[in-house]
């Protein structure tokens, strides 16, 4: 089934050794991972922006760099959201120049995590799989759930036990097999490497993890479209595992590299929340060694991996780019949602907390300069996490049915700038 010339083989990041285009994730010479490798003197020509432009809105319409054979069969509706420009989150919080890529608003689970699904079920299919799987931290059961669902295969996803309800209901009502694990990720995420080597499933962050990274990339390379095929100086990431960072950085490189943008000065700066912040914490030592956090302690459960796979990677990624890493307090993350919608409309889940809370911390260090164009890579949904803010914004006032009790409820009260 080798229908796609662009992309050749699987290549291991840390020896270069080639790997057939399988369900396999690890180099058997030295367990470094395989990443999707492509042909890009045979992309050049294909992927112009006129073509680009002519096709639909959705992450496919950079098929040449995804790693799949065929056409998508899943995921066809997704990506492609909206890059907002926010001049009001930008003057709160002093720089010049701010864009919020909105993937809150991702089809069809409302977060980023849809784009690494796409793929994954994609090439899942292609290779035969009829049971797909994930360990997850919420938003990925959510879309592998969904996901497969819609592609008639069969899915089982395993979660802590602990999540959000928005999270659990949000996987359970898809009729997915939803597993909650008395432990943390890195417990679920053990169990489901012995599961994918015993049961032969397809699991998306495991034995297809070349796949599924690789999806991370259409958020880069909209970002560059959008903001008419230029490379932002800087761009904040929330980080799990911390694969997304890397996979922005790698769609920079190779819209460079393909010659769709001019190759200019660019910075990818790390976000995460202090209850668990392995790889900022490594990043803000000077050091790329990542210290595993066994028992993350934090409202933000999305990001909340101890022992981020792709940390390393992620560190290297915004060390080359001259990016900075920052943590944020759960009080904060709190206050970065709110700022977020107050000023820009955009609900975001706690890992957007995150990135604005973040982003506040590196415009006033001065790491990032105020005269300089930054974006917010903004993840998730706020409805998903709730709880996180139930109680931080405040309750409605409540009164009859009568005029008069409304005249004098807005008589009693602070007078609000906007409804003065
Ligand atoms: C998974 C996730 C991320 C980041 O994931 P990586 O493992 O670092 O790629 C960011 N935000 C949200 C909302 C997520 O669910
Ligand atoms: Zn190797």
């Amino acid at each position: 089934m080798d229908k796609n010339p662009c992309f050749t083989h699987l290549k291991c990041r840390e020896c270069g050794r080639s790997y057939e285009k399988l369900a396999i994730h690890i180099c058997e010479f030295d367990f470094g991972p395989l990443e999707a490798a492509y042909d890009y003197d045979a992309i050049r020509p294909l992927l112009t922006r006129e073509i680009i432009a002519s096709r639909p809105d959705s992450m496919w319409r950079y098929r040449e760099l995804l790693p799949i054979d065929g056409e998508p069969t899943v995921g066809r509706q997704t990506g492609f959201t909206p890059l907002v420009k926010a001049p009001r989150l930008a003057r709160a919080l002093g720089v010049r120049e701010l864009y919020v890529k909105n993937d809150t608003v991702n089809y069809p689970t409302l977060s980023f995590k849809d784009r690494v699904v796409s793929v994954a079920l994609s090439r899942a299919r292609e290779l035969g799989f009829e049971t797909v799987a994930c360990a997850s931290t919420g938003n990925l059961a959510n879309s592998v759930a969904a996901n497969a669902a819609s592609a008639g295969l069969k899915a089982c996803v395993l979660i802590p036990a602990d999540l959000e309800r928005g999270k659990v209901i949000g996987s359970l009502v898809y009729g997915a097999q939803v597993i909650g694990i008395h432990g943390a990720y890195d417990q679920v995420n053990r169990l489901c490497s012995e599961i994918a080597g015993k049961y032969g499933w397809g699991f998306v962050n495991v034995n297809l993890r070349p796949y599924y990274a690789e999806g991370s990339k259409t958020m880069g390379f909209e970002i560059l479209e959008q903001l008419g095929w230029r490379i932002p100086r800087h761009t904040i990431v929330c980080m799990a595992s911390g694969s997304l960072l890397t996979k922005i950085h790698k769609a920079y490189k190779e819209f460079a590299a393909i010659g769709l943008v001019e190759e200019t000065a660019f910075s990818i700066h790390g976000a995460q929340a202090l209850g668990c912040s392995p790889i900022s914490a490594a990043m803000k030592k000077g050091s790329d060694i990542v210290k595993p956090v066994p028992k993350p302690d934090t409202i933000v459960k999305s990001l909340a991996i101890g022992t981020p796979a792709d940390g390393y990677y992620a560190i290297h990624s915004m060390r080359e780019t001259g990016g900075a890493a920052e943590d944020c307090t759960d009080e904060e993350v709190i206050a970065g949602i709110r700022l977020l919608a107050e000023t820009e409309g955009i609900f975001a889940e706690t890992a957007g907390g995150v990135t604005v809370a973040c982003a506040q911390k590196l415009i006033r260090s001065g790491a990032i300069p105020a005269g300089e164009s930054v974006v917010l890579c903004i993840t998730g949904h706020g409805l998903k996490t709730q709880e996180a803010i139930a109680g931080h914004c405040g309750e409605p006032r409540l009164i009859n049915p009568s005029l008069r009790e409304f005249d004098a409820l807005l008589a009693s009260q602070e007078p609000q700038p906007h409804l003065s």
